[in-house]
Formats: C-alpha cells, sequence, structure tokens
C-alpha cells in the first residue's frame, strides 16, 4: 500500500505547502468548531437564562468570532486541498501521457487501446477523488469527531458515556451498509462498461447494421444492458439514501431523548443540567453524525484509489521504448542506405527477416516485392524506426540507423506506411501534423504529390476539414496525402510501403504521377504492388520469407528465369497488384 502511494510522491511535492496548510489548519477548524456550542451556552445560560447583560455582548461576540474562524480557515482549507490535489493529479496525469506517447509500437500492439484510455482517465479521475476527497480530510472528520468527544466529556461526561453506547451497533450499521454498497458500485461500473463498449462498437459498425436491417435486433440488445445499468443504480441509489435516512433518523432520535431528558432535568436542584447544557449537545450529536455519515465513504473512495494507482504504476513502469541515438547527420546528406544481415523478430526465436543485405545508392529507386507476409512491411518498420531490436547493421549514409539522432533521422528518412493514418483535422494539420514547416517546401511537396488535385475539390483548399479519421478522404487519396506528409519534410530517402487496397482509377493516375515524380527526385526504397511501379524502379529486391533471394532489373531477373519471373508468369497473383490502366 505505502510504496503504491509513493508513486505520487514526485507529483505532490510541488504542493507541499499548500498540503501542509491544509493538514495544519485541521486542529484549528476542529477546536473552533467544538468551541462553538460551548460558547453558545455560555451565552445561553450566563447572560439569557440568568437574564445579565453585563459581559453579554462580550460572550456574544466571542461566539461569532469563533463561527467567521472557522468559516474562514475552513474555506482557506477546502481552496488548498482542492487547488493542491487537482494541480498534483494534472501533473500525473501530464506525466503519464508523456510517458505512454514515447512507448514503442510493440507495446500498443499488445494493448487494447482502450485500457491504456482507461489508465488515462478513470483511474486518474478516481485518484482525484481521493485526493481531494479521502485523504486529508479522512484526518479532519477523525479530528472533528474526536474534539466534539472532547468537548462533550468536559461539558458532562455521563451523558457523552450514554451516547457513546450507540457508537459500536451504528458503525455496524453503517460498515453492512457500505458492503453492500460496494458490490452495487462495481456492479454499476461493470454494467456501465458493458454498455459503452457495446454502444462504440455498433456504432462505429452502423453501416453493416443497416445494410443487414439490424436496428431492431440492436436496439433490443441495447434495452436489455441499458436495463442491467439502470437497476444497479436504482439498488445503489436505495441503499445510498437508506443508509443517510438511518443515521439522520437515529440523529434526530438522540436529540429527542436529548430534549425529553434535558427537560425533565433542567431546573432540578444540583443544576447540573442546564437550558445551554441541551442546546450544546443538540448542537453536538449533529456534529459528531455528520462526518459519521461520511466516513466510511471517503475509505471506499481511498481503497478505489489504491487499485487504480496500481494499474497507473504498471503503466508508468513499462520501459518498451524506442532507444535513441545521438549521432548527427550532415545537413544535406546523400541518402545512401545499406543493410547487412538484418535479422529481427517480433517474438524471441521467431525470424521474420533472417538476414536481409541489400544496399540503395544515392538517387536510385528500388523495388521490393515478395508474397504477403515475406516480411516487406517489417522491413519498412525497421527503417522508419517503428520497431527497435534488430540485428545486423543498416548505415544511413555510413552511420548506424539506432545510433542516429531522431532529429536526424526524421530529415533524412521519410516513410509512407501501408495503412494510411489521418486525423479529424485540416488537411494542412494532416500534412505538416502542427510541425511548422517552410511554406514554400509545403506547397512544393503538395504540388509535387498531386495533394493539390484533393484540396482544390473544397473552397477551402488545404484549410478544409477532414472527418473522422479522414473519412471523407478514398483509400487512395489518403495514399497521396500521406506520400505529401513525407515529402513536406524533403527527406534525403523516402520509404513507400504501396498499400494494397484497391484505389479507384482517377486518384491510382494522380497517386502514379505523384510516385513518378518522387522517384525522379529521391532515393527511394518502395514496397511495391503495382506493376507500374515495379517497372519504373532501377532494380527489385525479392524477398521471400524474410531472405533476398533475387536481385536485379525486371529484364535480368525475366531473363533468370527465377523466383521473379514465376511471380511474374503468376500475374503477381496475391502479390502484386497491376495497375488499372
Ligand atoms: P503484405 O504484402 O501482406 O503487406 P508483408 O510482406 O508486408 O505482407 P509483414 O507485414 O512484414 O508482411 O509481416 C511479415 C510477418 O510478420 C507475417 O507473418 C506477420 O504475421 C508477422 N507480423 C507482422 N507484424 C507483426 C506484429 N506486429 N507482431 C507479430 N508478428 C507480426
Ligand atoms: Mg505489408
Amino acid at each position: 500500500m505505502t510504496s503504491r502511494w509513493a508513486l505520487l510522491v514526485q507529483d505532490v511535492k510541488p504542493d507541499l505547502p499548500r498540503f501542509t496548510f491544509a493538514l495544519v489548519s485541521i486542529p484549528l477548524i476542529s477546536a473552533l468548531g467544538a468551541a462553538q456550542p460551548v460558547l453558545l451556552k455560555r451565552v445561553l445560560d450566563e447572560h439569557l437564562v440568568a437574564r445579565q447583560a453585563e459581559g453579554l455582548w462580550t460572550a456574544a461576540g466571542l461566539y461569532l468570532a469563533a463561527v467567521l474562524g472557522s468559516f474562514v480557515i475552513e474555506g482557506l482549507y477546502t481552496v488548498a486541498l482542492a487547488v493542491a490535489a487537482e494541480s498534483s493529479i494534472y501533473r500525473l496525469r501530464q506525466r503519464l501521457v508523456k510517458h505512454t506517447l514515447g512507448l514503442s509500437q510493440r507495446f500498443f500492439e499488445g494493448q487494447p487501446t482502450g485500457q491504456v484510455l482507461t489508465r488515462a482517465t478513470s483511474d486518474v479521475d478516481a485518484l482525484s477523488e481521493a485526493l481531494s476527497q479521502g485523504s486529508i480530510s479522512i484526518l479532519l472528520d477523525i479530528s472533528n469527531i474526536a474534539a466534539v468527544l472532547i468537548a462533550m466529556a468536559w461539558l458532562n461526561s455521563g451523558m457523552t458515556l450514554a451516547l457513546l453506547c450507540l457508537a459500536p451497533p451504528l458503525v455496524a450499521m453503517i460498515e453492512f451498509f457500505r458492503r453492500r454498497m460496494r458490490v452495487l458500485f462495481a456492479e454499476v461500473r461493470d454494467a456501465l462498461a458493458a454498455l459503452n463498449s457495446f454502444t462504440a462498437e455498433r456504432l462505429s459498425g452502423i453501416e453493416v447494421l443497416q445494410l443487414y436491417r439490424q436496428e431492431e435486433r440492436t436496439q433490443a440488445r441495447f434495452r436489455a444492458l441499458d436495463a442491467a445499468h439502470r437497476d444497479a443504480n436504482v439498488k445503489n441509489n436505495f441503499y445510498d439514501a437508506a443508509l443517510y435516512a438511518l443515521i439522520d433518523g437515529i440523529s434526530s432520535m438522540c436529540v429527542a431523548l436529548m430534549l425529553f431528558w434535558g427537560a425533565r432535568q433542567v431546573g432540578l436542584a444540583d443544576g447540573a443540567v442546564t437550558v445551554g447544557l441541551v442546546v450544546a449537545f443538540v448542537d453536538y450529536i449533529d456534529r459528531v453524525f455528520r462526518p459519521l455519515r461520511e466516513f466510511s465513504g471517503k475509505v471506499t473512495f481511498l481503497q478505489r484509489a489504491g487499485a487504480s494507482l496500481e494499474k497507473i504504476g504498471w503503466l508508468l513502469g513499462v520501459e518498451d521504448r524506442i532507444t535513441a541515438g545521438s549521432r548527427e547527420l550532415p545537413p544535406h546528406s546523400p541518402g545512401r542506405l545499406v543493410l547487412r544481415d538484418v535479422r529481427f523478430a517480433y517474438r524471441p526465436g521467431n525470424d521474420i527477416l533472417k538476414g536481409v543485405s541489400f544496399s540503395v545508392e544515392p538517387g536510385e529507386v528500388i523495388a521490393v516485392v515478395g508474397r504477403t507476409g515475406s516480411g516487406k512491411s517489417t522491413l519498412v518498420r525497421l527503417l522508419a524506426r517503428v520497431h527497435d531490436g534488430y540485428r545486423g547493421s543498416i548505415e544511413v549514409d555510413g552511420v548506424e540507423l539506432r545510433d542516429i539522432s531522431p532529429a536526424s533521422i526524421r530529415r533524412a528518412i521519410g516513410s509512407v506506411r501501408q495503412e494510411v493514418q489521418l486525423f479529424s483535422d485540416t488537411l494542412r494539420f494532416n500534412l505538416t501534423l502542427g510541425e511548422a514547416l517552410d511554406p514554400e517546401r509545403l506547397r512544393e511537396a503538395v504540388e509535387l504529390t498531386n495533394a493539390q488535385v484533393i484540396a482544390d475539390r473544397h473552397p477551402d483548399g488545404l484549410d478544409q476539414e477532414l472527418r473522422e479519421r479522414g473519412a471523407n478522404v478514398s483509400a487512395g487519396e489518403g495514399q497521396i496525402l500521406a506520400l505529401a506528409r513525407a515529402m513536406a519534410r524533403d527527406p534525403a530517402i523516402v520509404i513507400l510501403d504501396e498499400a494494397t487496397a484497391s484505389v479507384d482509377p482517377l486518384s491510382e493516375r494522380l497517386l502514379q504521377e505523384g510516385i513518378e515524380r518522387v522517384f525522379a527526385r529521391k532515393t527511394c526504397l518502395v514496397i511495391a504492388h503495382r506493376l507500374s511501379t515495379i517497372t519504373h524502379a532501377d532494380r527489385i529486391v525479392v524477398l521471400e520469407a524474410g531472405e533476398v533471394i533475387e536481385i536485379g532489373t525486371h529484364a535480368e531477373l525475366l531473363a533468370k528465369g527465377g523466383a521473379y519471373a514465376a511471380l511474374y508468369a503468376e500475374g503477381f497473383e496475391n502479390t502484386i497488384r497491376v495497375a488499372s490502366k
């Protein structure tokens, strides 16, 4: 438990003065609160009942000062705690997101995205709740109850003892309710999670649902899940309300008994029970019951936060990140790529690349072909530094890839992935990703790759908004944009993993034109699926099951009559889509 909370130390530290202030003001708040009924009693007994005007103003003034004092200090305490808790949580969230953004692709592939998101949202929220409403305010409750009991015992120990006898059954009752509510709360959470994931999934697949006329059935499933959620919530609320009502009832009953008993005692010979005492005790009873009602709920906050903290700690503990080198490439490096005996495995012992060697000279265009699953995209991911941990050597202009600084790599290599990722933002953002790129270079890249044609389709041009994840962009247009995104950074080497998804004829022509213009300007490594791309390459590398089996020009390889010729004869079936002319 303690080690878990140690995780928060660095986030809490800058707010230590505020937390300390809150902590220090606790005894003051309790003392001022417990003093109020005593001061009230004095006004009542010594002045009102005794009809003694002298000193009334002092006594009343003292009471007023205690009320105002506790109002001010408690206000400051609440603000200090809220600010301290929220800023600590803010820092934790920043730290969590920064950490997560730096994790390697391999980590994300092994995780459902939703799970990582939950860490950053609901688990952090649980912590925020615990910090602002759990932790320190539990201490305040304990301190308040203790102060009130001491004051009560000082005023009248007999009545305090009688009241204390109520404590054990009361605590048992509260504990019973809270235990039930803990179970019910978990039910509510599960029901809500089921409802949310169902809704999200069905909404994302709404096209298929409508196509197959499944609206009714979906609605029925939704109704059942929603009903389960409602029932769990109703039960939970019932127990919550019942607990409040019971405690309020018991508290009122204590007050009634107090009044009844007090009325009989007041005015009896010994004068031990006065009107002021009865009023003070009525006040005290309320002051004891109020924190009792909240107390075990706050303990639940802490328990829940403990569980969340464990999960957050796990995520922060993941150290699966791409290692960054520090060597810089010269600004205008020519772009020569040499691979020597490159091996790579996603899982240890299962090599996907089994000793790949070839080189790409500056200005050359190399096409890599091979059957599906032969490791072509894997090769691209290694070169783009999406995956780490290759063996053998990959040199960019004579420097080992893993030693080059991230900034240098980005300048040297631009890569276009097989699956295009677009964001719900403007076309311009999707090209620059928010980076301040040279506008002239951006314009050139947009024209070169024919992305201008896409921009011109809308009056807003580059500032047109893409709908969610580029829903209003076709597959072919997406590839053109991805090519423009890479070219806008003017890299020495372009790595292109052609998409296998079919592209409409118009985009196909634009894309082809763009690719050819890029070929004419850059050193290129292309994972080719189109015959037209392959025939434009200077040399062709044939990959099979993670090994290079042939290298040569289109004509040479055909003449050789080997694997490439076989692929070609098959019409590149399942391998290379012949471009529609
Ligand atoms: P395609 O022509 O279909 O794009 P490819 O040649 O690009 O195929 P890769 O995507 O490199 O093939 O995959 C090569 C092998 O690596 C496949 O057997 C695949 O199952 C495996 N593989 C790919 N990505 C991963 C991953 N993230 N984790 C584990 N195995 C993977
Ligand atoms: Mg691939």
